[in-house]
């Protein structure tokens, strides 16, 4: 998939949400999913970034985006029904979900890993995503063409030594992305569930991963988007449960 070409208007009328909208990869997928004609929904923490995600996108004569503003770390169910009561007044449907926005936490070993960031890792990577997508399954289901991302990370299908939480909750990322594509596929539903390894890519979070490394080896997140849009876009219909890797020429 690294290799596919995007017809010009693939996201037309599509309205999707996009998660860390304002940084790294999901700055740069939401900017693309917006030049392939999709309104696209900013949700993030720092309302700043994501301002100037929106003015990017209005300035280049997108359509024009909406900013959500949630921190996955103190959110409740309550926030994402109100999340979902917006969405379903403004919009009516849902038709793409990114669960992109994540954090890295410590390169600790198990046996000294601090309690609270362990919490917080799994909030945010993982149990957000969950209720996230628990609030916005009805609106997934309008869509009767909807496709959910997840994004997972190499260590979350190979763990490494003092990955701890991180690798942990891609792992668990996987789990729920199978799960939840193995309850909805059906015809009735309509919605496919898939999930993305970026690998290295040239984004803050690669930069505290790996403070030695030379980024310009790595792509840009720009360079990666085709499997974004592979599987936002309508040509991945009845492709679900799978585990995509960004930078890997699909068999
Ligand atoms: P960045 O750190 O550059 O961006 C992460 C984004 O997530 C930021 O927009 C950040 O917002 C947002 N975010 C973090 N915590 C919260 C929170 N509590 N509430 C809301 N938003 C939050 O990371 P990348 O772009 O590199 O990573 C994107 C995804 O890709 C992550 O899931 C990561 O695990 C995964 N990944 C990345 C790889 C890489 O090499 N870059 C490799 C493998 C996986 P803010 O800017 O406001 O902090």
């Amino acid at each position: 998939m690294q290799d596919y070409q995007a017809p010009a208007e693939l996201l037309k009328n599509r309205i999707i949400l996009v998660t860390g909208a304002g940084d790294g990869i999901g700055r740069a997928a939401a900017k693309t999913f917006a030049a392939y004609g999709a309104t696209v929904l900013l949700v993030g923490r720092t309302i700043k970034k994501l301002e100037a995600v929106y003015d990017e996108i209005e300035a280049a004569g997108h359509p024009q985006p909406a900013i959500c503003p949630i921190n996955l770390e103190g959110a409740t169910s309550k926030d994402y029904d109100d999340l979902a009561n917006t969405i379903q007044q403004e919009f009516g449907r849902l038709d793409g979900l990114l669960h992109n926005a994540g954090q890295l936490g410590t390169l600790t070993p198990i046996e000294q890993y601090d309690t609270e960031t362990w919490n917080k890792l799994l909030q945010v990577n993982l149990t957000a995503p969950f209720l996230m997508t628990q609030a916005l399954i009805p609106l997934l289901r309008e869509s009767g063409d909807a496709s959910v991302i997840f994004t997972s990370s190499s260590v979350g299908r190979k763990a490494r030594a003092y990955w701890g939480a991180y690798a942990v909750s891609k792992f668990g990322t996987e789990g729920l992305m199978q799960v939840l594509a193995d309850e909805l596929d059906d015809e009735h539903n309509n919605i496919r569930v898939n999930s993305i390894n970026p690998g290295a890519t040239r984004t803050n979070m690669r930069a505290h991963a790996y403070p030695a490394e030379n980024p310009i080896h790595n792509p840009t997140p720009e360079q990666i988007m085709p499997v974004y849009l592979y599987l936002m876009g309508s040509d991945s219909q009845g492709v679900t449960g799978q585990m995509f890797d960004a930078q890997k020429k699909q068999p």
